[in-house]
């Protein structure tokens, strides 16, 4: 009888940690954080103890670009390619999740593009001056956990803006799951020419705040249209998280 009733608390235990991994993994993917008052980027580190790195990393993202020690560095080589476009409202940005195939080279790394997303106005500022829009496109490592994203800013110009048209004339204003719609996507267009960049070590900017990324941030910025610009804002208005110190990280600078 007591034997019985041991086995029966093993065979129980795992389980009742399998339930708790489960409950935690639940929990975690609803903890609930956003850009204002109490889920703001000030409040990340107290939601959940997985956003620890939000309040306590030394390697942190956004920054303000400034006083970049300019080097000799190799170019990022860009081999993007067509994609249907998956684009869809997150709860905190617009993405766009891309077919596989398109990816950089870095440093002799081979990062595969996974999504671009956007941010209003730009998280990374430069001399302290923010652009209307930030777009992220976010590579993985094909043979880690490292990210690359190489950052591009948006400010407002003459005229529509092409290439973006796609993206910006499908902005899904409710919240929902990745769906194709409309045309194919050339991922190329979306580049600007000149290729010159900052390079600094940094985190996801949103939680759980990871310190895993390489961050590529073309130093040219893209035009938009006034009005795409606001299809953005009128969604998002305000989806940056706040600068983060440099601390003892190198901020370098290569020019094309
Ligand atoms: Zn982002």
């Amino acid at each position: 009888m007591k034997l019985a009733r041991s086995i029966v608390i093993f065979a129980t235990l795992p389980l009742v940690a399998t339930l708790g991994g489960l409950l935690m993994i639940v929990f975690a993917d609803e903890t609930q954080w956003g850009y204002d008052g109490d889920q703001g980027p000030q409040r990340w580190s107290a939601l959940a103890p997985e956003y620890l790195l939000c309040g306590e990393g030394k390697a942190q993202s956004p920054i303000d670009i400034r006083d970049a020690v300019d080097v000799d560095l190799v170019a990022i080589e860009f081999h993007y390619g067509e994609t249907a476009n998956k684009i869809f409202n997150n709860g905190h940005t617009i993405q766009v999740d891309v077919d596989p195939g398109s990816h950089i080279v870095y440093n002799g790394i081979t990062y595969d593009l996974l999504q671009f997303h956007f941010h209003a106005p730009s998280e990374h500022t430069i001399d302290g001056e923010a652009a209307a829009l930030e777009i992220h496109f976010v590579h993985k490592d094909r043979n880690s956990a490292s990210l690359a994203v190489v950052g591009i800013l948006l400010s407002e110009g003459d005229g529509e803006n092409e290439s973006y048209a796609a993206v910006f004339d499908h902005l899904p204003a409710d919240v929902g799951d990745p769906a194709p719609l409309g045309e194919p996507i050339d991922l190329d267009t979306l580049l600007p020419e000149a290729q010159g960049y900052y390079t600094y070590q940094g985190s996801l900017t949103t939680p759980p705040c990871s310190e895993v990324v390489r961050w590529l941030l073309l130093d040219k910025p893209l035009e938009l249209s006034t009005e795409q610009i606001a299809a953005f804002t009128a969604i998002y208005e305000a989806n940056a998280r706040p600068v983060q110190p440099l601390g003892e990280r190198d901020l370098l600078r290569a020019s094309p």
